[in-house]
């Protein structure tokens, strides 16, 4: 199946809704019925009938198909947020006693779900350093019940080798569950590696336009059903139509969003590497980045983020730099069509600030659909 069938085409009958070219936004939380049979029969398959929007909703329905065939899978769910798309990854799959082992320094609200919510029903995580295959080896235990993966992450990029994460994984009948947020699945596609259940926060990309908080779960037709049934309608994470609908609407410009991120991506670096005030670039498709080799062969592409260290012996040149430049906008998130700047030094404490520590003196850029000229003046004037 062709990209631009999936982003234009696939899953929207208009036949059905009055050759309308744009898909309706089915804004209802009921369906009703002729007769108490069907309502039976309803109630005793949510996962396949319009009953009620908590479940299935039409709107919904067209994204959860784009989102599968773009992920190459057989079915997806949508939920409310990304995070509440790693929640209803891990938590329909683990029992009390379980454990997971992880990748190092996923997003910081999975850190979390894995340190401080799981542990509260013992439900314990072995993080680990995620590039060397062996440390998944031996962090494996017999109850083992899920590898979680995130690859690159978003800050300083290190990849685990997915198909034989996926390999390994499923010797031993351990579920793999990766965020595949930094690539999204158009560059990207964990499930054709072998991995189980591939997540994307859509706030990021897929929104694209910073308006809609949303987040996709995409695996196989049996997964995806057992989560539905299980977790899915307990926790009613769910998007609403309308968000859904945004969402329709973004993908239509995803990939021709995503080609000029990249693009200009690759002009800023080219620009600014080699700057006197700059010690280091960390991005996944830089000849220097450790793991360049292996983003080559499961990466089709990548752009949109990277991470600048600066020479700096204060807090305070960093903070300037991030306050000195006029096209890009101080903030968390990424994905937008608007440029960013999130300096690592925002999330300690001013008088813990330490120079020898490179993690102090990050900062992630985030380049948006602007042009390229404007970006490059602008981080080099404040460079200087
Ligand atoms: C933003 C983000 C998330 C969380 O997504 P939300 O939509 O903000 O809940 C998860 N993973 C990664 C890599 C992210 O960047």
């Amino acid at each position: 199946m062709d990209l631009s069938y999936i982003l234009n085409i696939l899953g929207e009958d208009r036949e059905g809704y009055f050759n309308a070219v744009a898909p309706p936004i089915m804004q209802t939380s009921n369906f009703a019925f002729d007769t108490i049979e069907d309502l039976r029969k309803a109630l005793q398959d949510e996962a396949s009938t319009h009953l009620y929007t908590r479940g299935v909703n039409p709107t919904i329905e067209i994204l959860r198909k784009k989102i599968a065939a773009l992920d190459g899978a057989e079915d997806a769910l949508i939920f409310s947020s990304g995070v509440a798309a790693v929640f209803m990854a891990v938590m329909p799959n683990v029992n009390a006693g379980d454990h997971i082992v992880s990748v190092a320094k996923p997003y910081s609200w999975t850190t979390k779900l894995f340190n401080n919510l799981l542990p509260r029903f013992n439900v314990n995580t072995t993080m680990i350093d995620g590039t060397r295959i062996e440390n998944f080896e031996n962090a494996i235990r017999p109850n083992t019940k899920l590898i979680f993966l995130e690859s690159p992450n978003t800050m300083t990029y290190e990849l685990q080798d997915l198909r034989a994460v996926a390999k390994l994984a499923k010797s031993r009948g351990i579920i793999t569950v990766i965020d595949n947020s930094y690539c999204s699945p158009l560059y990207q596609k964990p499930i054709e590696m072998g991995i189980d259940l591939s997540m994307q926060t859509a706030t990021k990309y897929t929104g694209g336009h910073s308006d809609t908080v949303a987040g996709t779960l995409s695996g196989s037709r049996e997964m995806i059903d057992k989560i539905f049934r299980s977790d899915f309608l307990n926790v009613g994470a769910i998007i609403s139509p309308f968000n859904a609908w945004l969402l329709l609407r973004s993908l239509r410009t995803l990939d021709i969003r995503l080609k000029k991120i990249f693009q200009t991506t690759k002009e800023v670096i080219n620009a600014i590497d080699g700057h006197p005030k700059i010690e280091k670039i960390i991005f996944p498709f830089h000849p220097s980045f450790p793991q360049y080799e292996l983003a080559k062969k499961q990466m089709q592409d990548a752009g949109g983020l990277f991470t600048l260290i600066l020479k700096a012996d204060k807090i305070e040149e960093i903070e300037h730099f991030c306050e000195k430049l006029n096209r890009f906008l101080v903030a968390v998130s990424w994905g937008g069509h608007e440029s960013l700047v999130f300096p690592s030094c925002a999330g300690i404490k001013k008088e813990d600030f330490d120079p020898k520590m490179e993690n102090h003196r990050m900062i992630r850029v985030y380049i948006g659909l602007e042009d390229s000229n404007v970006l490059i003046e602008d981080i080099l004037q404040a460079l200087n």
